[in-house]
């Protein structure tokens, strides 16, 4: 099954939600766990195999992009890598979990910013369009953990893509990797 070709505009129209108001991009916590949802129920990966609106957005990238793509290297294809961004992401979801907690707690400030691979953060909090809040400062610490972690694998995403294969992220994607492995199991 291929992901539908339009399915690159949820993509594109939940990074615009976070200039509306960014407490609506938790709808990006329904994004990671819908995946094993459906793999759960269906014991495949459905979501990976036609539904991943991140997958569309690469494949039309790749598409737009000039030239045919360099052959990925070896690397994206071993485990190795596989295991190292596996873990990267399964840190970040880490300090999300346990700086939310933080901020709930009192213990540290709301961090109201962008920060990319948990390093590079912008200065200041998003520009936005309806500018409400629900005055719950972990709330607001949430989504702007949860927009920064879309975006981070999707600028990375759209980088391999640039240099490489469409689809080259999906080689080495947590979700996929972790479907995967699940779905093995079953078998
Ligand atoms: S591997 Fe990741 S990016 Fe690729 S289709 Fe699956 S969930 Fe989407």
């Amino acid at each position: 099954m291929r992901n539908h070709k339009l399915l690159f505009l949820i993509t594109l129209g939940y990074f615009m939600l976070g200039l509306v108001n960014i407490h609506l991009t938790l709808a990006g916590l329904l994004c990671m766990g819908l995946p094993f949802v459906l793999l759960f129920r269906t014991r495949r990966k459905t979501w990976c195999q036609g539904l991943c609106p991140r997958a569309s957005l690469f494949s039309f990238w790749g598409s737009v992009r000039p030239g045919e793509g360099r052959r990925v290297p070896g690397i994206f294809r071993g485990p190795d890598l596989r295991f190292v961004v596996l873990g990267y992401f399964g840190l970040n979801l880490l300090f999300v979990l346990l700086s939310t907690v933080a901020v709930g707690t009192g213990r540290i400030a709301s961090m109201e910013y962008i920060r990319l691979l948990m390093v590079f953060a912008f200065p200041g909090p998003l520009p936005s369009l309806l500018p409400w809040s629900p005055g719950i400062p972990w709330l607001t610490h949430l989504a702007y953990r949860v927009y920064s972690l879309m975006l981070t694998s999707t600028l990375v995403g759209l980088g391999l893509a640039w240099i490489w294969r469409s689809r080259t992220w999906c080689l080495i994607c947590p979700v996929g990797n972790l479907s995967q492995r699940l779905s093995k199991q079953w078998k």
